[in-house]
């Protein structure tokens, strides 16, 4: 599904990442761990084509989807067209404030894919049900909690119709008592199928949902294992410093 090779990132004389390679399967979620600075959301960014890698391939499908040697108008339209195949959901829910729910839901499949608005809608009601917010349709962002929020966000990148999801600490933000809300919501989304990528720090969603945990430190991955073989017998000695720090 997903194949990244050798990704590099640099900013000026900073090496972000270097030299990631990883396979994504197909309906796999894949939790991904590591300290502050490891690269984690640089990765999730170069994936979707908010950071452009300075080395390496990402395929989607066997599509390279990070090919620079095209005229800037056509890889205009090329990020475009990625960017509608890889939702992402951040740990700031960057909703459009003057818009409500089911407005925000509807935006982007209307103005990018240009489809027509019956079907928009409809679509996004159903995915705001599946949600559990469709008491919520014709709120604004800011009657909403954290977690409603957040639920909006994962709603409104679902109905591009991704091929895959990536989730940058979307819990992070959260008082305590609306996590679990939206860890519910993902843990549906895997059961349904998603292809995801999760960074976390909450190791019993990685343990519970999670098929496959990496580690990655200073721009590599170091380790990758299933979530049992991580949490109970890391083999790399700085995996089981950084699993003693956070569990
Ligand atoms: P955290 O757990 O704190 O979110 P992370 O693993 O997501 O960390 P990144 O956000 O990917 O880490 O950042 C990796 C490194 O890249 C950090 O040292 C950061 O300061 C640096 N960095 C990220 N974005 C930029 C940028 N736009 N310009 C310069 N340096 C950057
Ligand atoms: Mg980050």
């Amino acid at each position: 599904m997903l194949e990244i090779r050798s990704l590099q990132k640099s900013y000026g004389q900073l090496n972000v990442l270097n030299g990631v390679d990883l396979k994504v399967a197909p309906r796999e979620v894949l939790v991904i761990i590591g300290p502050s600075g490891s690269g984690k959301s640089t990765l999730l960014r170069c994936i979707n084509h908010l950071e452009e890698p300075t080395g390496g391939q990402i395929y989607l499908e066997g599509e390279l989807i990070n090919d620079t040697g095209r005229s800037r108008k056509d890889f205009e339209k090329h990020i475009n067209h990625i960017r509608c195949q890889v939702g992402m959901v951040f740990q700031q829910f960057n909703l459009f404030p003057h818009m409500t729910v089911l407005e925000n839901v509807m935006e982007a499949p209307l103005l990018v894919l240009k489809k027509d608005k019956t079907t928009v809608r409809d679509n996004a009601l159903e995915l705001l049900g599946k949600v559990g917010l469709s008491d919520k349709t014709s709120a604004y962002p800011s009657m909403l909690s954290g977690g409603q929020q957040q639920r909006v966000a994962i709603a409104r990148a679902l109905a591009m119709e991704p091929k895959v999801m990536l989730f940058d600490e979307v819990t992070s933000a959260l008082d305590p008592e609306l996590v679990g809300d939206v860890l519910r919501v993902m843990e549906d989304l895997a059961r349904d199928g998603m292809t995801m990528l999760v960074v976390t720090h909450e190791m019993g969603f990685a343990e519970k949902v999670g098929d496959r945990v990496i580690f990655m430190a200073d721009g590599v991955v170091v380790e990758d294992a299933s979530p049992q073989a991580m949490f109970s017998n890391p083999q790399e000695r700085r995996t089981r410093q950084f699993l003693k720090e956070v569990l």
